[in-house]
């Protein structure tokens, strides 16, 4: 007797005997088709890489045009430089890896699915080495290489966006993806364990090219140095975990190995300066593509009311609140709640150009510029 058959022998046999099993077999076959359909609906939401390309240059325009493009090759140069060595040490260095350095004094960064990477010039500023800069970017990175904008929003609207996605015109489908998209890549809505992840993969993936593998920690520090008389979170890492949580971790994960941190070749290829984050030149509604942000600038982010503000629907705070301890939970809907209580960065004044900087980056030339490194 072949195994299949034996199998339905069983079966049969212990259906028989039994009902309330039969009943029980019943149920668990019908959560089966459920689990199976519900899966379905899912596959049905999965994207292509070139509808992932598709909707990350649609989302880098609207942050160029947020907050412009700093209008300088050396600068792009180098941190394309730095990016595209992080890159060719993932998963996924095929992807068409694009660095923009856009051109506002608040402190923040923003991976769009494809391969598309915004630092602002703010944030250049703070960065103290080269080791600390690649561990944003490669934070940033690790947010691409693992998916995780597109596969968040899919799996908190798989029941919404399901209908669009079985189409086979697949552009209304693509367009809600990327508004949803654009608002979480703005607002750091990442869940809490893609944010883990994300430092996870700077931890693992700069020692690669022989950085210190704790710059991250040593940036978040700067950073939380920076905003400590900021009531609430504020810009990059909006809604991340708690900032302390995080260092700790990277520090854990990164233990006593050293490495290099390029404290002068930074400093040749950068030269801005940060101001302080009280000093932030804010402006009005600039920030929210779908109309559900920017509350106006006249309520000083103070957080008060963004506390009472019910978290927006559709940009999976369901699945977000159930990852994120009690604490921090109200600090996760203030920072859902719109620019209310976000603070300065992500508010921050642009500037007026938002054309990308094409610069020419040879393997040769990345290379080099890896063995420079020590
Ligand atoms: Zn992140």
């Amino acid at each position: 007797m072949t195994r299949l058959a034996k199998t339905v022998v069983v079966c049969l046999a212990f259906v028989g005997l039994c009902s309330p099993a039969h009943a029980q077999f019943g149920g668990l076959l019908d959560k089966a088709q459920k689990a199976k359909s519900a899966k379905d609906k899912l596959d049905s939401l999965n994207i292509s890489e070139p509808e992932e390309i598709k909707i990350g240059t649609a989302i880098s325009e609207k942050v160029r045009t947020r907050f412009g493009v700093v209008q300088d090759p050396a600068v792009t140069k180098y941190v394309t430089l730095v990016g595209l060595a992080l890159a060719g040490k993932t998963d996924r260095p095929g992807l068409p890896w694009t660095f923009i350095v856009l051109d506002t004094d608040g402190v923040n960064a923003f991976a769009a699915p494809g391969g598309f990477v915004h630092i602002t010039r703010g944030a250049l500023g703070l960065i103290k080495n080269e080791a600390q800069l690649a561990a944003v970017l490669a934070h940033e990175v690790g947010h691409v290489v693992h998916k995780h904008t597109v596969d968040s929003i899919r799996k908190a609207n798989a029941e919404k966006l399901a209908s669009d996605a079985a189409l086979s015109n697949r552009g209304p489908y693509l367009d809600k993806l990327t508004n949803m998209a654009y608002d979480m890549v703005l607002e750091g809505k990442f869940d809490r364990n893609d944010e883990l992840d994300a430092d996870q993969h700077a931890v693992v993936v700069t020692p690669k090219l022989g950085y210190a593998p704790a710059a991250l920690a040593d940036f978040l520090q700067l950073l939380d140095d920076r905003n400590k008389d900021v009531p609430t979170r504020n810009g990059l890492f909006a809604s991340h975990p708690d900032t302390k949580e995080r260092i700790d971790k990277i520090r854990k994960q990164a233990g006593s190995a050293k490495g290099a941190v390029m404290a002068e070749r930074y400093a040749m290829n950068v030269k801005y300066d940060v101001p302080p984050v009280t000093a932030i030149t804010i402006v009005a509604g600039s920030s929210g593509l779908t109309g559900s942000t920017s509350a106006g600038k006249d309520d000083k982010s103070d957080g008060k009311d963004a506390k009472k503000e019910e978290p927006k629907k559709g940009f999976g705070l369901g699945s977000l609140k159930k990852s994120v301890a009690p604490e921090q939970q109200s600090a996760q809907v203030t920072a859902s709640g719109g620019s209310r209580g976000v603070g300065a960065d992500r508010d921050a004044k642009g500037g007026p150009n938002p054309g990308l900087v094409k610069v020419t980056v040879t393997p040769v030339e990345v290379a080099a510029f890896v063995k420079g490194i020590a």
